[in-house]
């Protein structure tokens, strides 16, 4: 089947800081299914590297910040819209995303204060996926496949 998968966990080196993180089992996916790879933040159009970016957790409507304190919500809203056109056009259900991130992360996020301080989230493109009927699942989830 066609599944989706954060960028970053496939090797590319897409991450804020210009790195990567290549997930052994995430990569052993390929021999049985086709992985479309995604990466939200690419997609929003912010640029590799950039500072840190993290939901500040509780406020409405939703905001996004990076570590200068600047306002990066329409990047990651964008972003998220695009990849979820992507995940349609590839008739995808499922989606493997990196956990904690601001965008891919499912279950738990980083809290908005940059003090490493993980509570209860998603980020912004796993809970629109989801709000659309695809199952998104982090890369530790692979074996539940
Ligand atoms: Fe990886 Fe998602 Fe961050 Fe892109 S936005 S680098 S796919 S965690």
């Amino acid at each position: 089947m066609n599944i989706a998968v954060s960028a970053c966990l496939l090797g590319e080196p897409c991450r804020y800081d210009g790195a990567s993180k290549p997930h052994e089992g995430v990569l052993a996916l390929r021999s049985h299914h086709t992985l479309v790879p995604i990466c939200p933040e690419v997609a929003g159009g912010l640029p590799i590297p950039h500072p840190p970016c993290e939901i500040v957790v509780g406020s409405e409507p939703l905001h996004v910040v990076d570590a200068n304190g600047i306002d990066r919500t329409a990047a990651f809203l964008e972003g998220a819209r695009k990849t979820l056109e992507t995940v349609q056009a590839t008739n995808c259900r499922t989606a493997i995303l990196k956990a904690k991130s601001p965008s891919c992360g499912t279950g738990r996020v980083y809290d908005g204060t940059f003090t490493g301080t993980l509570v209860d989230g998603f980020g912004v493109a796993a809970r629109l996926l989801q709000e659309n009927g695809i199952r998104v699942l982090d890369e530790n989830q692979v074996d539940s496949l």
